[in-house]
């Protein structure tokens, strides 16, 4: 089902149509090894699988809104993908991504991680047990929270499904301009870890294989998008962003304190949430138990030394206030 995609909304903002895709041709992409990627847009008429993970925040759903109308990928190969944080979430993140999905008739799927024994692993538990938070270095929260659970989803979707096609195409909203790291993401990555039998591209391609064969790519549609480009293209297709966004004043919406925010976010979730509040106080409990903080060191300028930041010094007040 496609909505009527309103172009007349970027005139409206002063803001510019964004390319359809993050390098002019999608074809040619250098690969690892010299050897050239596909064009996803070939792999969608091949059947790929478009899966669309969606944290319920503004990129994701730019980036369904983006694949359906612009791209115009047919939305019966389109699952979109909600990896369940739990307390860690911004209240509705899971609501709102699946009326975004359900708005296009696209399946929508909730995945959250779990130990051995098939029970709901909590993120903050697992943070107690280690003594440690994450951090740009150990991102757990990304790898075994979203990307194992993720890809553990589209296998099981794909068997149910008797999807034939060898081809996935695993879309997330990463952009370009969000920081340094993200700038040097290809817009199409091979991922062989994540692929079956785990061989290079090309090669996988005709590697002998007693099971389902499955070609993994990462793929960012939106990497070359700005922000205004992404709230422009939510409103087009006729779509409000997360509340977060609007009432909260948020900038983005990640977890509910994440070892990358900023204080403004912060604040936001504290402000106008009561999950935020709750999870920032079992937070701090951590912070103060383990004498180890959630956010990375601040910069003070050249020749001085970083200072931690601890959360309780950024929301003190404003816990004391709600209490
Ligand atoms: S939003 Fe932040 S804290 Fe949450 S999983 Fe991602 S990196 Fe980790």
């Amino acid at each position: 089902m496609l909505m009527a995609f309103d172009h007349a909304e970027f005139e409206r903002r002063g803001v510019e149509l964004p390319r359809l895709f993050p390098a002019e041709e999608q074809a040619g992409f250098a690969f690892a090894d010299d050897d050239a990627l596909p064009d996803p847009m070939d792999l969608v008429r091949q059947g790929a699988l478009v899966v669309a993970s969606h944290s319920g925040g503004k990129d994701g759903q730019a980036m369904l809104v983006h694949l359906v109308e612009r791209l115009k990928v047919p939305t019966s190969q389109i699952v979109c993908i909600h990896a369940d944080l739990g307390e860690a979430e911004w209240e509705g993140t899971a609501d709102h991504a699946r009326a975004n999905a359900e708005a296009y008739g696209i399946p929508f799927l909730v995945c959250k991680a779990q130990n051995k024994d098939g029970e709901a692993k909590d993120l903050l538990d697992y943070v107690d047990q280690r003594g440690q938070f994450m951090s740009s270095s150990a991102r757990f929260c990304t790898s075994d929270w979203k990307r194992g659970p993720i890809r553990r989803t589209i296998n099981a979707y794909r068997e149910e499904i008797g999807h034939t096609s060898p081809y996935v195409l695993n879309c997330m909203g990463l952009r370009g301009e969000e920081s340094s790291a993200r700038a040097k993401l290809e817009p199409l990555q091979f991922v062989k870890s994540a692929s079956c039998p785990p061989k290079p591209y090309p090669e996988i391609l005709e590697a002998e294989t007693r099971a389902t064969r499955r070609v993994f790519f990462d793929w960012h549609p939106i990497h070359h998008f700005s922000e205004e480009q992404v709230f422009a293209t939510i409103a087009a297709g006729g779509q409000d962003p997360h509340w977060a966004y609007t009432t909260a004043n948020a900038r983005r919406l990640s977890c509910l304190v994440c070892i990358f925010s900023q204080e403004q976010d912060i604040l936001a979730a504290v402000k106008h949430s009561s999950k935020g509040r709750e999870y920032a106080r079992r937070v701090i409990a951590l912070e103060e138990k383990h004498d180890h903080t959630i956010l990375p060191l601040k910069s003070m300028g050249r020749g001085k030394p970083p200072v931690k930041r601890w959360l309780k010094d950024i929301v003190g007040d404003l816990l004391d206030e709600a209490a």
